[in-house]
């Protein structure tokens, strides 16, 4: 039988510390359980050089190495896993269908974990030089600016922990962020105060990216000064928030004015049998550890989801 005409107890849609966490849980419960991941293992958190927060792991962890860990821990309890991209889901009815780019797969319950992906700033000439000095995971690129000049924008978690990144490859990383304060958590900023190659710029905001080729330099408005200028820099890497990727559900599922779903404590969305999982649902803390728990406790509500369901067509069958 093909992984098309099967009919699985759980799709998992997404990859990532969430997905794999519901996998692990779901196929230990002896669930039969397909992974739908359309890029690499792990999710956002491939990206990341090193893990510090997450329990367990008192040297920190490599995203890449953890994402690569938890794709091997669900297929040892007996996952399947498919590498293609959701393109549209029909959730309402008793067998669940996700079309996707390698076919449509059929569940009895899905969770759904894809997370969120890097929100662009809008500004001028970004979209034109994306690749070409203007990117999103210093992790990935960084590499390519030894010794150069680059620019981070944003002044959150993710900011701080690429800066810091980046001062391993780069001569000079100034940070551009469009407040006095910065929003990161205080130990990040503390390491990025210390670093002598990072400059802080602080009350500006990027008014356009300027180059034909590659990216040559920016244009800054400093808002309290009322002053522009540019800056030349020869990359920049943009950490200005997080988008969920939630747009193939069509809005088939509640979500807030965001685009983040809603979901009740057991990870339940307003679909019977749909579950959620991970940064991509209505939450305070954005973290792998709650991505982790929200991934556990998804696959218990689907096993109890799936279990009742079989019960009440046995009934029905018994009729
Ligand atoms: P974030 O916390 O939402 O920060 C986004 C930053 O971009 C903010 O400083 C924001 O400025 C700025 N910004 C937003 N729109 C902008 C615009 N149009 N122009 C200029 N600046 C703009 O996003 P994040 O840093 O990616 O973090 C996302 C989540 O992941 C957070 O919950 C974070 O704690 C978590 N995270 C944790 C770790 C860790 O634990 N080590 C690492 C990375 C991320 P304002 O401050 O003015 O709003």
């Amino acid at each position: 039988m093909t992984r098309q005409e099967k009919i699985y107890d759980l799709l998992i849609i997404g990859g990532g510390p969430a997905g794999f966490s519901s996998a692990i849980y779901a196929s230990r419960s002896q669930m039969s359980v397909l992974v739908i991941e359309s890029m690499l293992s792990g999710g956002q958190i491939a990206t990341t050089e090193k893990m510090e927060n997450y329990p367990g792991f008192p040297d920190g962890v490599n995203g890449m190495e953890f994402g690569q860990l938890l794709e091997k821990q669900a297929r040892t309890f007996g996952s399947e896993m498919v590498l293609a991209t959701v393109t549209g889901v029909s959730l309402q009815e008793r067998i669940k269908q996700v079309h996707t780019t390698e076919g449509t797969f059929r569940g009895r319950s899905v969770v759904i974990a894809t997370g969120t992906r890097s929100r662009p700033l809008g500004v001028p000439g970004e979209e034109e030089l994306k690749g070409k000095g203007v990117s999103y995971c210093a992790t990935c690129d960084g590499f390519f600016y030894q010794e150069r000049t680059v620019m981070v924008v944003g002044g959150g978690d993710s900011a701080l922990e690429e800066a810091l990144v980046l001062t391993k490859f780069a001569s000079k990383v100034y940070v551009v962020h469009r407040r006095e304060e910065l929003r990161a958590i205080a130990i990040l900023q503390e390491r990025a105060h210390a670093n002598s190659k990072i400059e802080l710029i602080l009350n500006t905001e990027v008014a356009k990216f300027n180059g034909d080729e590659r990216l040559e330099s920016v244009t800054l408005h400093n808002k309290v000064q009322n002053k522009t200028w540019d800056l030349p820099v020869d990359g920049l890497f943009l950490y200005v928030g997080l988008i969920p990727n939630t747009e193939f559900l069509a809005k088939a599922i509640e979500q807030n004015e965001h685009g983040y779903l809603l979901a009740t404590e057991e990870m339940e969305t307003s679909i019977a049998g749909v579950f959620v999982a991970g940064d991509l649902r209505v939450k305070s803390l954005r973290q792998v550890v709650t991505a982790v728990a929200d991934g556990a406790i998804a696959a218990f509500s689907a096993a109890h989801y799936v279990d009742e369901l079989n019960e009440s067509e046995r009934r029905q069958n018994d009729e």
